[in-house]
């Protein structure tokens, strides 16, 4: 039973994302007896994946291709499991591959799981733990379709090296009009910023930041610890900030390896879209602000003061 990974590129290049999952395959693959094989769009850094496992790369390299779209990606991908005779995908949980893998799992019949968050279980590669009802539990999952699609979460499985030599072979699938009938003309994307579901660290800032005058110190703390900028729903809302910072359960998930929270009082529709991320950082000059029942670590002040000095230090190293 073969494993195909598809990974994830930007501008060329792989992103982090790609070579977790690609790690998560590489279990799944020795579980199994099979080797991963994995699929790429345009990337120009596919040798990089043998690093982490992958022995065969079929590197897409069709122009009208060069930017995501979720239907003709998925038909590739279909076409690319059928021709290698694959019963196991695995995507990450991005928001691209969520919107991609339910066509997917549409078009092969197969069982598709995202957010899973855990090692494959050594009884069965197949029985998987995602998170559950907004990230406040976990759901032990068994997929049971002949072809199987698991998402993997960023930032919980890691990279695992496992050296080997990846084949990068060219492969185009045939694809027709149908295919781009819903495609992006634009994308405006701010240029050098460090985006949320890439980040392995999101500074955050909240309502108790006063005012959009007073985000310089946000954007600071992020450039000192090369971190993504994001915000709570109301400052978005009143336009302090853009909407593509809004995170928590109706903005962007965050699954970041640290999260700081600034001036956010924690509410529960906040933290059922960051809890996932791995330690958690709150400051808050509230020492009652929910927040702190969720933090790994605290600090009890105003974010003018404890901001500034904050990166002074950071600074220092
Ligand atoms: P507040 O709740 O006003 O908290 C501000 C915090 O700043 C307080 O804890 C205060 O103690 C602290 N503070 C004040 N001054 C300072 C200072 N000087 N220094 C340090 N701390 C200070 N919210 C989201 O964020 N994401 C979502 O996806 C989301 N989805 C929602 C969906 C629905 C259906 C609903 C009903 C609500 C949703 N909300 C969401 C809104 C959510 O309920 C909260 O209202 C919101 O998260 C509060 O934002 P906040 O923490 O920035 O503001």
């Amino acid at each position: 039973m073969s494993v195909l990974v598809y990974t994830e590129s930007e501008n060329g290049k792989l992103k982090k994302s790609a070579f977790e999952v690609a790690s998560y395959a590489k279990a799944v693959a020795d579980q199994l007896g099979s080797s991963v094989t994995a699929i790429s769009f345009n990337a120009t850094s596919n040798d990089e994946l043998g690093t982490y496992g992958v022995s065969k790369v079929l590197n897409v390299t069709d122009d009208k291709l060069a930017t995501f779209n979720a239907l003709a990606y998925a038909n590739s991908i279909a076409q690319a499991a059928k021709n290698e005779n694959i019963q196991v995908i695995i995507v990450s949980s991005s928001t691209n591959s969520k919107f991609l893998a339910p066509i997917l799992a549409a078009k092969l019949k197969a069982g598709y799981v995202p957010n899973v968050v855990a090692a494959p279980e050594s009884a069965s590669p197949f029985t998987v733990k995602r998170t559950t009802f907004s990230n406040k539990g976990f759901a032990h999952t068994e997929i049971t379709t002949e072809t199987k699609i698991i998402g993997v979460s960023n930032n919980s499985f890691g990279l695992k090296e496992n050296a080997t030599t990846a084949a990068v072979e060219a492969f185009n699938a045939d694809l027709s009009d149908a295919d781009f009938s819903v495609k992006s003309i634009e994308i405006d994307k701010v240029a050098g910023q460090v985006t949320i579901a890439d980040a392995d660290i999101v500074v955050s800032g909240g309502r108790g930041l006063k005012g959009p005058e007073n985000w310089g110190m946000i954007e600071d703390l992020a450039e000192v610890l090369g971190a993504a900028t994001a915000c709570s729903k109301p400052v978005s809302d009143m336009g302090w900030r853009p909407h593509g910072e809004h995170v928590g359960q109706t903005g962007k998930p965050v699954a970041a390896n640290l999260y700081i929270a600034i001036g956010i009082s924690g509410a529960i529709q906040h933290l059922a879209g960051v809890s996932s991320s791995k330690t958690k950082v709150v400051i808050n000059s509230d020492p009652e602000a929910p927040f702190f029942k969720a933090a790994d670590y605290g600090i009890v002040g105003d974010a003018f003061e404890v901001v500034p000095k904050l990166i002074e230090k950071l600074k220092e190293f």
